[in-house]
């Protein structure tokens, strides 16, 4: 009798989880299929630590399809020799999976799988994931669609009588000659993790979301932290959304027990927003699915010219650019794999204005440093920060400000930059200032203990900026814009904001 074969791939959960309930409804025998390619490792955005919290997630999922009467099976080969494998052995009759939208290695090996599966008569199917459509028409119809996929029933996990018995053991990526950096603070892997960190979220800690969500110390505590969990579809985008939804409810329904119900409400309103915003900029990498390897606008980026200096990547890389708010970001994004939103645009902002560097290299570096790498979002949001979309504001961040807005009292620089942790207060956003008797009594000799800043950042940002208006200009240029904005654009009124637009391109962020 042939088998279904379901392909776990980034949606490493049992609840909510359609191929897994087809295949259980099926009638056939069952063989659960997760593979790791050592042909990712190899790539320049895919870092060990992605491949090892999946392989993670993957042993926490296999331990739960047990308990329902089905197995892990883990191999490790690229997709098509390993389908060939089952099928010789086991006879495959369909392959079911959810679609993948990743990058675009995962596309093109998606394809190849496609045409293996056509030649052998095999049926694929796949099933969407998240709020991304396949196959859209126009952009005009994606929120419509998302909504509604939204609001449909989740579904619980499924019970199998017909599971495939495998023993083997999990594959070590030591192994296969790759080593995973450790990350401190690293989260717990797998469904249950994920979902007690949503019930938790929902309960008490983003009731601050609002408040906390800009800083880096702050969101650590009132963000959510669930993107490494919807990386590896620990937790389905459609349980995030209703069980929000009716925390929401529930605090309207109970708001005369409840101190400050309204800002709740809205810190939730607001979360529950970014998790369409997710689903927005994943959509964008399905419609153009290279935007991890050509710009938005190509003209642009052309124009712009940047180019990668060595000293500056390594110095940017490391958290070594005398710029102490920026380096403290860069050190707690290169130890936890995670930094928030706001300090994530900084960091690119410096890249791209200051230091003027391509946003292909430091896109890629900082996908490796990413726990939660989602290369939808990510390569949308670079794409956005270093201004080679041509529909975005250009937003230059000033460093010394965001430092003395989000950290005024110097702790966060001084926990992670210990090269400063006895400067005062008074000079810790600015060291460099500091009198050079100061410097000795503290032994922080800016120079030689700490870098000196290694640009004017107010001299390069104002002239990054300028060159990348300058880059803007043109009739090319422009009609490309309009195009990404006619592709991409979120549907919703644009609001009023600070800032230029492209001449003759009505700006829409989302
Ligand atoms: C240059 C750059 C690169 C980024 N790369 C990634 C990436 O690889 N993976 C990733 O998940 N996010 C990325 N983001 C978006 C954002 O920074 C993270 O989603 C967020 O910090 C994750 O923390 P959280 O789960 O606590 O978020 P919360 O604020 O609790 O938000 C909940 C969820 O909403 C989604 N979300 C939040 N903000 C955004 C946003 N601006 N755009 C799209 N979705 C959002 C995420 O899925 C997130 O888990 C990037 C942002 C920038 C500026």
């Amino acid at each position: 009798m042939p088998v279904d074969v379901v392909w776990f791939k980034k949606d490493l959960r049992t609840r909510d989880h359609a191929p897994l309930l087809s295949a259980s409804l099926s009638g056939n025998p069952v063989i659960c299929l997760f593979i790791l390619e050592p042909e990712r490792l190899e790539l320049d955005d895919i870092d060990p630590i992605h491949v090892q919290w999946e392989l993670d997630c993957a042993t926490d999922l296999s331990i739960a399809l047990k308990a329902l009467g089905a197995d892990l099976h883990f191999a490790v080969g690229d997709a098509v020799s390993v389908m060939e494998d089952f099928d010789k052995r086991y006879g495959i009759g369909r392959l079911l999976s959810h679609e993948e939208t990743g990058n675009s290695w995962s596309f093109q090996r998606d394809k190849r799988v496609l045409s293996w599966c056509r030649n052998k008569g095999i049926e694929w199917a796949e099933y969407p994931h998240n709020g991304v459509v396949r196959r859209l028409g126009t952009r005009d119809e994606w929120k419509r669609r998302r909504d509604k996929r939204m609001r449909e029933p989740l579904s619980d996990a499924p019970f199998f009588s017909e599971g495939i018995q495998f023993g083997g053991e999990i594959p070590q990526l030591e192994d296969l000659g790759f080593y995973p950096r450790k990350l401190t603070m690293r989260p717990v892997p797998g469904e249950d993790a994920a979902i007690e960190r949503l019930e938790s979220f929902l309960s008490h800690r983003g009731r601050e979301y609002r408040r906390g969500i800009s800083s880096p110390t702050l969101s650590v505590k009132h963000g959510s932290g669930l993107s490494p969990y919807f990386s590896s579809g620990c937790l389905s985008m459609r349980r995030a959304v209703q069980e929000t939804t009716s925390r929401i409810r529930w605090i309207r329904e109970n708001r005369s027990m409840i101190q400050g119900p309204d800002d709740w409400i809205k810190s939730l309103s607001s979360f529950r927003r970014r998790l369409a915003w997710r689903c927005h900029f994943i959509q964008k990498m399905e419609m153009e699915p290279n935007l991890d390897l050509v710009a938005q606008n190509p003209v642009i980026d052309r124009n712009l010219r940047r180019e990668l200096d060595d000293d500056r990547f390594e110095r940017w890389k490391d958290g070594n650019t005398g710029w102490p708010f920026l380096d403290a970001c860069m050190r707690q994004l290169n130890s936890t794999g995670w930094i928030n939103f706001r300090m994530r645009a900084m960091i690119m902002s410096a890249a791209s204005y200051n230091l003027w560097m391509p946003w292909r290299e430091t896109g890629a570096y900082l996908a490796k440093q990413f726990l939660d790498y989602e290369p939808g979002i990510h390569w949308s949001q670079v794409g956005m920060q270093s201004g080679t979309t041509g529909i975005n504001t250009i937003r230059a961040y000033s460093m010394t400000k965001q430092g003395k807005d989000q950290d005024p009292s110097g702790e966060y620089i001084r926990k992670w930059v210990p090269e400063l942790s006895m400067v005062p207060t008074k000079f810790i956003h600015e060291p460099w200032k500091m009198p050079i008797q100061l410097q000795n009594e503290i032994s922080c000799v800016i120079g030689r203990t700490y870098p000196s800043p290694i640009l004017d950042e107010l001299e390069s940002r104002k002239e990054g900026v300028s060159r990348s208006y300058a880059a803007r200009g043109g009739e090319e240029a422009r009609s490309i814009s309009k195009k990404v904005l006619q592709l991409h654009g979120s549907r919703r009124r644009p609001k009023k904001r600070r800032g230029k637009n492209v001449k003759g391109v009505q700006q829409k962020l989302f």
